[in-house]
Order: C-alpha cells, then structure tokens, then sequence
C-alpha cells in the first residue's frame, strides 16, 4: 500500500487525508497546530451556517480519525528529503519514509522552499492538481494563494491533491463518488418504521 504523508492539519491538509486515507492508502499527519482556524469564525464555510473555527477543525480531526488516519497532533516537521523510491520525513520524534509528500502548512513555505519546489513569486507554484516541481510533491491551500485565504479553498485545494495521487495509483482518473446504497450500507435504512 503507498503511503502519504501530509504536513499540516489545517483544512488542507485534514481533506487531503480524508480522501487518501479513504480511498485506501495509508496516510499519517503531522500538525503543529498553529492553524489560523483557531483564530476564525466562519460564516463562510458552504453548508454550515455560523460555526467556531476550532469546533470545524475538532469535526474534520474527528473525520480523518474515525477513517484511521494517523494523526500525529504537536508533531513538527523539521526537514524532507527526496529519496531513490520517496521521501524520508525527518520530525522531531524520528525519520518516516513516505512514497507521497503533501504539504499543507498554511502561509510557512519554508518545507517547500528547502525541497526545491518551484515558487512563483512568493507561493509555491502549482496547476489545480497542487502538484509541484517535485514528483510526489504536493502543495495546499494558504501556502500556493496569495490572498484567496477561505478554509473551504484551502480543503478544496486538499482534495484536489489527493484525487491527483489516487489517480496516479490507480493508473485513471478517479472519482470518489458515493451514492445512498453506500450510506446505508454504512449506517444501515434511514427509512422511519
Ligand atoms: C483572524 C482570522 C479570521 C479568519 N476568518 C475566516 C473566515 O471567516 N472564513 C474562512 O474561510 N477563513 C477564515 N480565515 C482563514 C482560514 O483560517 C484559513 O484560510 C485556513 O485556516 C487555511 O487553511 P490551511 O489548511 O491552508 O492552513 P492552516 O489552517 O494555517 O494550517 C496549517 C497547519 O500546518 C501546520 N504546520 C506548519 N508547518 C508545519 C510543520 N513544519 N510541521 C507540522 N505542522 C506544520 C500549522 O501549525 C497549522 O496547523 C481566518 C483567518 C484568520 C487569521
């Protein structure tokens, strides 16, 4: 099973997870938590009427943890470097080794900065895949904008990294696409008896 191993867990970086881990491939977080949603309360975000910054992040956290993400809460990332076959992910708790790499740490570029990705000006520079320079690299949300700061831009951008990476394994384009049977085969009939 590949593996992604996401810096960040903003919204970026937590709907990335989601969609990898998901869709079956083995995804660990790494958050500093410095994340401006423990600053914000969003009016803003589609489908949810007002709500507290640090309550949406507790829901998506809750999310990506009921999926079985590896959610390395307080961990830093200190360094990356590319590998012959990935990317070793140096933290200060140890070395991982990752076969995929999203970066997803808001307005810090400087991971990106040291990997040699390619900016294009001050942001990273990627296409709507969030893919970088680098093979295997992908940058999301605040750090690739230069002002289009919204937490639902920045979960898009997440999701669009990692529907590229399921792509690429799956050798087509994929859609993460379910339908009511899916529910209720997971929650079982909502019908009233
Ligand atoms: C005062 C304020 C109010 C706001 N109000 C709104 C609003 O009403 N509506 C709205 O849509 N948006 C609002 N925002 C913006 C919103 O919070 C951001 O758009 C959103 O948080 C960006 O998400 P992100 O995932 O790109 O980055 P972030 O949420 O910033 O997450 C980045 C995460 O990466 C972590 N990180 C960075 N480097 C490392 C590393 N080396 N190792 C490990 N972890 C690392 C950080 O600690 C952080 O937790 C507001 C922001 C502020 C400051």
């Amino acid at each position: 099973m590949s593996t992604v191993h996401v810096v960040g867990g903003g919204p970026a970086g937590l709907s990335a997870a989601l969609f990898t881990e998901k869709n079956g491939l083995e995804t660990t977080v790494y958050d500093s938590d410095e994340t401006w949603m423990h600053k914000a309360h969003l009016f803003n975000y589609p489908g949810i009427g007002s709500v507290d910054g640090s309550g949406l992040l507790e829901t998506m956290r809750n999310q990506v943890d009921h999926l079985g993400v590896d959610r390395r809460q307080g961990a830093h990332v200190e360094r990356i470097e590319g590998t012959d076959d990935g990317f070793t992910i140096e933290t200060d708790d140890g070395q991982e080794t990752a076969d995929y790499v999203v970066l997803a740490t808001g307005a810090n570029r400087d991971l990106a900065e040291a990997l040699g990705c390619d900016f294009d000006g001050d942001i990273v520079d990627v296409d709507v895949t969030m893919e970088t320079s680098i093979d295997g690299v992908y940058a999301t949300g605040a750090m690739v904008r230069a002002e289009e700061w919204q937490a639902v831009i920045s979960a898009g951008d997440g999701a669009a990294a990692a529907l590229n990476i399921l792509s690429g394994e799956r050798g087509e384009h994929y859609h993460d696409f379910d339908v009511p049977a899916d529910a209720e085969a997971v929650f079982g009939s909502m019908a009233e008896e």
